[in-house]
Order: structure tokens, then sequence, then C-alpha cells
């Protein structure tokens, strides 16, 4: 099969014929429709990430059709069309027959632990625990623009942070996943503030749900300006970039007893950010990590797109080709576009 290759870290991917994958005993193999392109992909091909061993095909925001099962596999067959969270449990261990798939001990990562989907074909592993059956309605676009950055902000806001209606959220930075969380926050009827540095994203983030804009590369002082804004500070507030000054700002914005939920990834030179402990402690703040979310999850989230209140299709960004992707990957170290790459040609 074709598949994009880089065999050493920050050195140029190329795309490559590598053998087929072959399904696990508990896997499948998928034939990918649509793959996103994701600052974790960034991160990976340059060696912010121990999971991963040379040579790699990284790649991890998929959808397709299933086109083998493993033995073991009793939920799904060739034919089947699918997607799935970026993070697979394993279904054994603690946290999996606890419900918190999302933070197995064993956990399965495409593009990650095991060779992803920028390829015609990806084994995913543990199937039965983590496949998601796509609407026949939905693109395998769309699909694919779910499974790292949309879900991940949907147990930002719902599970993690709690989010209710009427309540004040601000979402530091609107690349994918801080455009998802506007989108859904909004959606869950919460008031919401978003923050970049570039215009035309928080034209964007309003046209989607987002009810005050603040340009931080214009406002001297982002805290105080959502401080103005929410009357005091936001209830929930998120660090959707992932850099020491917009986790800073997004902890600091919160009023007493306020959520921070950090998504955007902190690794390499960040991996340490500094935070306002004495504030955490005066206000009795919440600190929350968000990562990915349970298959069985989505099953919630896919209701709402299915009734419209969400419309994931509307962040779906520049659709490329597999060919066009190594260029694509190493850009993502620099600001994203507006809305998700989308490798839909093979
Ligand atoms: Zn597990
Ligand atoms: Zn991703």
């Amino acid at each position: 099969m074709k598949a994009v290759v880089f065999e050493k870290f920050g050195e140029a991917p190329t795309i490559q014929s590598v053998p087929d994958p072959k399904p696990a005993a508990d896997g499948v193999v998928i034939k990918v429709e649509a793959t996103g392109l994701c600052r974790s992909d960034w991160h990976g091909w340059m060696g912010h990430d121990d999971d991963i061993t040379l040579p790699h095909v990284p790649g991890h925001e998929l959808a397709g059709v299933v086109v083998a099962a493993g033995g073991r596999v009793t939920r799904w067959k060739a034919g089947d069309r699918v997607t799935v969270p970026f993070v697979g449990g394993c279904g054994h261990c603690f946290e999996c027959t606890s419900g918190n798939h999302q933070v197995c001990e064993h956990q399965f990562q495409p593009g990650f632990t095991a060779w992803g989907s920028f390829a015609e074909y990806v084994a995913i592993d543990f199937a039965d625990t983590n496949l998601v059956r796509l609407p026949d309605e939905m693109e395998f676009a769309t699909a694919a623009s779910l499974g790292c950055r949309f879900v991940t902000s949907f147990r930002a806001i719902v599970d993690q942070g709690r989010v209710k209606p009427g309540e004040w959220v601000a979402v530091h930075g609107c690349g994918g996943v801080g455009l998802s969380a506007i989108m859904i926050a909004s959606a869950m009827g919460a008031n919401v503030i978003a923050i970049d540095l570039t215009e035309a994203k928080l034209d964007f983030a309003r046209k989607i749900g987002a009810v005050a804009t603040i340009n931080a590369s214009t406002t001297s002082n982002v805290v105080k300006a959502v401080k103005q804004i929410t009357n005091g500070g936001a209830h929930m507030s998120m660090d959707a970039l992932g850099h020491p000054t917009t986790s800073f700002n997004s902890i600091s914005n919160l009023r007493r007893r306020g959520r921070h939920v950090q998504v955007g990834l902190m690794l390499g030179e960040h991996a340490k950010a500094s935070v306002p402990m004495s504030k955490i402690i005066a206000f009795e703040l919440e600190i929350l990590g968000s990562h990915g979310m349970q298959a069985f999850r989505y099953q919630a989230m896919m209701e709402m797109i299915r009734t419209g209140k969400l419309n994931p299709e509307l962040l779906v960004g520049k659709k490329i080709s597999l060919d066009e992707a190594p260029a694509a990957l190493m850009a993502m170290g620099g600001f994203e576009g507006i809305g998700i790459g989308v490798v839909t040609k093979f």
C-alpha cells in the first residue's frame, strides 16, 4: 500500500510503498477514506512522543470502511463504515472496565503506538471496544474530523468542564480544538468568548456561536478583558492551543470555583508551564485535563450532530491528497488555517 513514512524525527516524510497491514485477532483493517491533519502528528514527527518507534506512519483522525476483521472480533465485519477515537482502550484494564477508556493503561493510538492512517489502509486493535459506526448520511471527511479535536472538545466541555446553560466559557485559541469547543459550548447553552491572534478566526468563531471575541494581538491584557466581559470571570475556561501564555491566561481569567480544562498539548520545552498556584488555592479553582473520549460517549455527540445542534462539517477545512500530506504535516508547527485539513484522496 501507499503510505506517508518518516525514518528519522524531523526529517521530511516521504510517500513509500509498504506491506499492507493484517488485522490482530481482536483488531480490524480499515480502508482509509479520510484522515485529518493535526498538530499532534507534527509533535510526533518532531520526536516529542515517546510511543513512536521508527520508521513510522503518522495519522490518527480517520474514517473508512472495514476490509478485514480478526478471529476474536464479534461486532464488526467487512463493509462497515466506521471511525475511532484517537485513544483506543484495551477494554480490560481497571480504567477501561470503570468506563475511562480515554486513559487506558494499555492504550492503542494509531499514528503513535502503531502505524497510523496516512496510508491506504490502517490496522486498528481492540476493535470491539473502540470502533464507532458512522450514520449513513455522514461524509468520511466529517467523520475523520471528529476523532481527535472534536471529541476531545466534547469531553472537555461536557464531561470534564461540566458546562451549564448560561455560564461564561472562555476558549483560548481558535484552531481545530478551539472552534470545536466554541460550537459545542454554545450548543450546551453557554455564553462563549473566543480568544485568538487572528481576526479571520475570530470572525469564524462568531459565526459558529461565540458571543464575544478578544484579539490577543491587539488587547494588552486578555485576562482583564475576559473579566470585564463576564462581569467577574469565566465559569469554565479552556486552553485549546497548548502554550504557557494561553494556559496561564485560561486559569487566571476564571471566577471563584471556576474550572480550567487543558486540551492543547504541552510538550517539549512547554511541558512544565507555570500556573498561578496561589489563585488556584484562594479561588478553589479546578484544573482538569482532557484526553480524547470513550467510543461509547460518541452516541450523545452523534445525536447532537444528527439533530443539527452540532455541525462538525463546518469545521472541515482544506481537502488534500496523500501526496500533499508530507508538506502539510511539516507545516503544522505553525498556526493552522481555519478548520481541520483532511486527506481525502489516496
Ligand atoms: Zn484499558
Ligand atoms: Zn489529532
